[in-house]
């Protein structure tokens, strides 16, 4: 496994192996590696020639106020979990100043989507994450990218950029990884104190009720809110809830009527110093 720090150096070093015809999977992540990463790692190992991974905490997608200077992780550990893994053939390890050298400028927005759902509670980080990651595809030039369900509204974001610009690149969403108790594996569940683990799946369970009565038929998306937010409310640590709803999976529209197959449950909640996100699809409703 190869660390590379330099944007120029990894750009010759995958063009050298697309000319001798390999397919590169990429992976974007910010560290803190756990189980959830490594799973889209093994999905671009699947599929690809050759699989590199990014480790890159993006201050840009963070607000004033938001967890940058604590945001966990440690790229020796990083490093380690990736290369006893046996998955990846580059990391692409690169330094603020290597991404974001003096000048930048640029702004890349993908209109509507990025205001929605957490774009609402945190503005301009969707407009960051499409920048970052259309800077990432130029630098390591993937033809498979891999990125988890558990962003949903970040995957959507980037899905439209690539088929809004025709990169050249394919987009792959992969299953939210969870804990045997249903909490979504993230980063920043080390924020939270033993008691908050504890009551952290009840996030998990508001949308899995809401997805078990959609599922027995039941139709109205304000029912189904508050019915989440009761679960939720059974959970005092719990002290703010952004948003938790029903949404249209490719607009990301609140629904008020369920009058579709497939919808996007999701909601993003505050539980001690940590905002947890998670989602689920619900499809071939009737
Ligand atoms: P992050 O390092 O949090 O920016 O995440 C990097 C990538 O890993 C993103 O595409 C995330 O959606 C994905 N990811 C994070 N947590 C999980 C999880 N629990 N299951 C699957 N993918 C995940």
């Amino acid at each position: 496994m190869e660390t590379i720090r330099l944007p120029r150096i990894m750009q010759e070093t995958v063009m050298r192996e697309r000319r001798s015809g390999k397919a590169v999977g990429f992976v974007p992540t910010m560290g803190a590696l756990h189980e959830g990463h490594l799973s889209l790692v093994r999905a671009a190992r699947a599929e690809n020639d050759l699989v590199a991974v990014s480790l890159f905490v993006n201050p840009a997608q963070f607000a004033p106020g938001e967890d940058f200077d604590r945001y966990p992780g440690n790229a020796g550990d990083d490093l380690e979990k990736l290369s006893s893994s046996g998955l990846a053939d580059i990391v692409f390890l690169p330094g603020k100043e290597a991404v974001y050298p003096p000048g930048f400028s640029t702004r890349v927005e993908v209109v509507g989507l990025s205001d929605r759902m957490c774009g609402r509670f945190r503005p301009g980080h969707f407009q960051a994450v499409a920048a970052i990651v259309l800077k990432l595809f130029n630098i390591v030039q993937p033809a498979r990218a891999y990125f988890g369900q558990k962003d949903y509204q970040q995957a959507v974001v980037v899905k439209r950029m690539v088929r809004d610009l025709n990169l050249p690149v394919e987009i792959s969403v992969c299953p939210t990884v969870r804990d045997p108790d249903g909490l979504a594996m993230s980063s920043r569940n080390v924020y939270l104190s033993p008691e908050e683990r504890q009551a952290a799946p009840a996030l998990y369970r508001a949308l899995r009720a809401a997805a078990d009565a959609l599922e027995g038929g039941r139709r109205d998306a304000g029912g189904l809110g508050s019915l989440m937010r009761t679960v939720l409310g059974r959970e005092p640590l719990f002290h703010g809830v952004d948003y938790i709803s029903v949404f249209d999976p490719e607009t990301l529209d609140e629904l008020e009527n369920i009058d579709r197959d497939d919808v996007l449950i999701a909601g993003a909640a505050r539980i001690g110093g940590a905002r947890l996100i998670d989602n689920l699809l619900v499809n071939n409703l009737k």
